[in-house]
């Protein structure tokens, strides 16, 4: 692994490394020549590696993306600004084709919201409302405490959650594991009477910090109320039920739904020079929770996979078939954009040859994670040992994202996720603390050129993955 301090210095070596394993691939043998195809792209490789970590650019970028933005729930103004800006710096750029594809979607307000300890002490709750709860009385909602601690507890205390504040304190462990507590716990506990449900937060232990977050509301269940507490704020109140302390809480939110708004995905493409209809999709999703700056989820993946076309562009490197950089509205709460681009793009679904979604946040990349064919995972694997360089040369089994994955799904494409050191991931997700700072620019850029690198390549292949 190079190292920040080190990384200029080892360029001269990036341009010149050649010892990589000789893969077998279809191409090689239809080029006649023994897994030699990926030698020529070794010259173009190291030069978008050069070229990306050769500069904060990327870093920059998000930058200003974040300080002058900031965060960007789908429908507020500031996602507009934020769509409006890329449009104008992929022209800057010198992109193709740049436009928005126009997303109807839904546009959720937090309003004012709060909670609090009644008794047995008079204290406020550090929390965050769900994505899409619904709003409290006025006045808020107030009632007794119950804590538990799987969805099998609440069913064996379903009389007790009757007219009571349910608060799910489940520990986080993977995301898979937890977020479902957000995400079905509010109806799961409203199934049962509960007039309002809280969440330990859906993360590992911070600086106490509420991860927000959507939750799904079952159609069979009254829609209450429900909201994040920090974990250390849910430990206290556990601690207060452990000794047997009679607690009252009141939840205040102002929390609504207006009209659908108009929103848009934003395209700029590098157009192919010979197969220019054949498409190779990198992407990332420019709306975020409106709380922090959307740094890491997801303004790093919409700018490290623009990156990709920025340097290609730069130096000149026009691939066989079009890079298209797609940035998603609406990932966070609804996937409208992912849905509008499968039916608006159906016609030339089929001759997407790649999709790959960045949104696993910017940091030291791993290489990716793939789904597709076994001749073209043989593939892939060969065109990451060109980036062995700076470590990302793995590629992991299963692939894909949010937002390309109805097309995904429908067109049966070859999907494609960045893979990064995701420790820090989910300290941050959803949060206040989601900003630029948690970034390294020295990652940042990695992920910048292992995105460049594998698109360029894929998009270049004599075949089609
Ligand atoms: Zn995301």
């Amino acid at each position: 692994m190079l190292r920040r301090a080190s990384l200029v210095a080892a360029l001269p070596f990036l341009m010149l490394w050649g010892v990589t394993p000789h893969a077998q691939s279809p191409h090689a043998a239809r080029d006649g020549e023994h897994g030699a195809w990926i030698d020529r792209y070794r010259e173009p490789a190291a030069r978008l590696i050069g070229e990306a970590v050769g500069s904060p650019f990327a870093w920059q970028r998000l930058a200003v993306l974040t300080d002058t933005v900031g965060n960007r729930l789908s429908g507020s103004p500031a996602l507009d600004r934020a769509i409006q800006w890329a449009v104008g710096e992929m022209k800057r750029d010198g992109l193709e084709n740049v436009h928005t594809e126009r997303v109807m979607v839904p546009r959720w307000v937090r309003g004012a919201e709060s909670a609090e300890i009644l008794t047995p002490v008079s204290q406020t709750l550090t929390m965050l409302g769900l994505g899409d709860s619904v709003s409290t009385p006025v006045e808020g909602v107030r009632a007794d405490l119950l804590v538990v601690h799987s969805f099998e507890e609440l069913d064996t205390k379903a009389s007790l959650a009757r007219g009571r504040i349910v608060l799910f304190n489940v520990p986080f462990t993977t995301y898979g594991e937890t977020v479902r507590f957000r995400s079905n716990g509010p109806s799961r506990a409203a199934r049962h009477g509960a007039v309002a449900a809280l969440v330990r937060a859906v993360g590992p232990p911070g600086l106490r910090t509420a991860h927000t977050g959507a939750l799904q509301y079952s159609s069979d269940a009254p829609k209450i109320p429900a909201a994040a507490l920090a974990t250390e704020d849910t430990d206290r109140l556990q601690r207060m039920v452990d000794r047997g302390e009679h607690v009252t809480l009141r939840l205040r939110m102002e929390a609504h739904f207006e009209p659908d708004a108009e929103s848009a995905n934003v395209v700029g493409e590098i157009r192919g020079r010979e197969r220019p209809e054949e498409i190779v999709v990198v992407s990332g999703h420019l709306d975020s929770w409106d709380v922090g700056a959307g740094a890491t989820d997801d303004g790093g993946g919409c700018i490290v996979t623009w990156e990709a076309l920025r340097l290609m562009r730069k130096l000149n490197l026009r691939p066989r078939r079009t890079v298209r950089v797609v940035l998603w509205t609406n990932e966070e709460n609804g996937g409208r954009g992912g849905q509008a681009y499968r039916d608006q793009h159906r016609a030339e679904l089929g001759r997407h040859v790649l999709m790959l979604e960045s949104d696993g946040g910017v940091f030291r990349p791993f290489g990716f994670g793939f789904t597709g064919s076994d001749s073209a995972r043989d593939t892939v694997r060969t065109i990451a040992t060109l980036l062995s360089g700076i470590g990302a040369d793995q590629i992991t089994v299963g692939g894909g994202g949010a937002d390309i994955g109805p097309s995904v799904q429908e067109a049966h494409i070859p999907a494609m996720s960045l893979d990064v050191d995701g420790s820090k991931y989910f300290l941050i997700h959803h949060t206040p603390a989601d900003t630029i700072d948690k970034i390294d620019p020295v990652e940042m850029a990695k992920c910048a050129a292992a995105v460049a690198v594998m698109a360029y390549v894929v998009a270049d292949l004599p075949e089609r993955l």
